[in-house]
């Protein structure tokens, strides 16, 4: 049976899911794509875990996409044997250097020294662990604790106000960039978004090698990003509300309305959204979630997210399999819940739609999923657009999108409500195919004889031409 939520699911693996057995576990838990964070771990770590997942996606005859999230001008802290405690007020230097010596904190940016001002904040672990600078002295900066802490290895390091003059892509990236086109990655998370141009300088390394169906997925981290939104959404394959760098770089308060805005731009736009950061983040910890968070989770979907995201939980935690179960158990109660935006398009405030067909024939669909009972819609799709477009009307049942091409598979399959079925046609939309697709429903997924669908796409010619049809069909009858 495929694995089977509305609102879909982005875990990211690290050294808490690294093994064949909890992949399997996670995704049966109601993972919809896993997060590959190549800021830490190793290369080797990460083609494994990626074979684990793709000898999974066959077993259980699926679609299963992955994301590379590419680190970006990120700093973070060195190699440290074990973590340190820290107390208020305590001073501690830092420097740019590979690993912990004399005492001093290795920071892997050349440029820390001279990017820093006595007074200024320098933020460890999206802000929980804050100094302030005293001096710096030949490349050594000298800093008070402001809060008690422990700081761990590799935790990414924030100087609000500086304006962050490294390219969006590192050597380091260019590297991954190298690694997703020759491991079969769905998607690149692209971090530290200023403005349209980063996307399309990474659009223009895919298409130059041939790989332009890799997705880029631009994570909204900086103020410049929050200003230039329109544009990057415009030129994005999907949106990250990025919500750990963004707390700090924007402030924490202003984090619920740029949430809202980005969600609310990227559905009109039918690009897939993503929410991420902290979402069960006392998970890490405990099997159960605070009450804020299951709120969170809960308020971004009625946002109109299409995916909610895990990240230190399962790839750091001591509860994965629980804070996934748990994701999963707070977005079906939403999804079934009055308050869910079912039926709604957000089209009415699109000026620009070009396809008036394919709206009028979305819009109707939604009518009629309202008005009968129907259990799913069944769309045709060659592009992924008929899918992409329903998705967006917040059905209340799924929208199979019967598709031949696997790389768009897994693209639609980000998309809310929408469950990918790769399956190859051939010609005519006639009994056979019919036949075909209802046989498919009937084994794969929980359809039975006599249920009633909605079939759409285009006539008479499968998968060709523009979306024309709508089609009510009782599964198992002949037409
Ligand atoms: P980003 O800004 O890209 O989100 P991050 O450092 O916040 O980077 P997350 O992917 O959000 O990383 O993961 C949360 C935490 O899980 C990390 O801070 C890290 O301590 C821990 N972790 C350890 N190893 C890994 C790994 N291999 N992959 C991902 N996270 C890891
Ligand atoms: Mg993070
Ligand atoms: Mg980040």
């Amino acid at each position: 049976m495929i694995n089977f939520n509305m609102t879909k699911i982005v875990a990211t693996l690290g050294p808490a899911s690294s093994s064949k057995e909890m992949i399997t576990k996670l995704y049966h838990s109601g993972v919809t794509m896993f997060r590959i964070n190549s800021s830490h771990g190793d290369v080797d770590i990460h083609s494994r875990n990626l074979s684990y997942i793709r000898e999974l996606e066959k077993e259980e005859k699926t679609i299963i996409p992955v994301l590379l999230d590419l680190q970006g001008p990120k700093i973070r802290i060195g190699c440290l044997d074990n973590p340190i405690e820290l107390k208020k007020g305590e001073i501690l230097k830092f420097k740019h250097q590979s690993e912990l010596k004399d005492g001093i904190i290795p920071v892997d940016y050349k440029g820390i020294a001279s990017d820093v001002h006595p007074g200024e904040m320098i933020l460890i672990d999206d802000g929980k662990i804050q100094f302030e600078v005293i001096s710096i002295e030949n490349d050594v900066i000298s800093a008070k604790a402001l809060t008690d802490g422990l700081l761990k290895q590799r935790k990414g390091i924030n100087i609000p106000g500086s304006t962050g003059s490294i390219d969006v892509l590192t050597e380091r990236d260019l590297k991954f960039v190298k690694f997703a086109c020759e491991n079969d990655i769905d998607y690149l998370g692209l971090s530290f978004v200023r403005e349209a141009e980063d996307v399309v300088m990474l659009k223009n390394i895919l298409k130059s090698n041939n790989y332009n169906h890799i997705k880029i997925i631009s994570k909204i981290e900086k103020p410049q990003a929050v200003e230039n939104i329109d544009a990057i959404i415009d030129v994005s394959d999907g949106i990250m509300v990025a919500r750990g760098d963004l707390g700090i770089e924007i402030s924490t308060e202003k984090v619920p309305i740029v949430q809202k805005t980005i969600i609310r731009k990227a559905n009109i736009k039918r690009k897939v959204v993503i929410v991420a950061t902290q979402m069960l983040e006392s998970m890490i910890e405990n099997p159960i979630p605070t009450r804020a968070e299951t709120s969170d989770v809960a308020n971004a979907i009625l946002d109109g997210t299409d995916a909610i995201m895990l990240s230190g939980e399962t790839a750091a935690g001591a509860y994965p399999v629980e804070s996934v179960a748990m994701m999963k158990k707070i977005a079906d109660t939403v999804e079934a819940s009055p308050f869910m935006r079912k039926n709604k398009f957000p089209w009415k405030m699109i000026e620009d739609v070009k396809d008036n067909q394919a709206m009028a024939i979305g819009m109707s669909i939604a009518d009629m999923a309202k008005k009968m009972d129907i259990k799913a819609v069944v769309a045709l799709t060659a592009s992924g657009f008929t899918a992409k477009f329903l998705s967006e009307g917040r059905l209340s049942v799924p929208i199979y999108a019967c598709c031949p091409e696997r790389s768009i598979c897994r693209n639609i399959k980000l998309y809310r409500g929408v469950f990918p079925i790769e399956i190859h046609f051939e010609g005519k939309f006639d009994k056979a195919s019919l036949q075909k697709i209802d046989s498919f429903l009937i084994q794969n997924l929980n359809l039975i004889k006599n249920d009633t669908v909605i079939f759409t796409g285009s006539v008479p010619e499968l998968l060709l031409g523009g979306t024309n049809f709508i089609k009510i069909h009782k599964i198992g009858s002949a037409d």
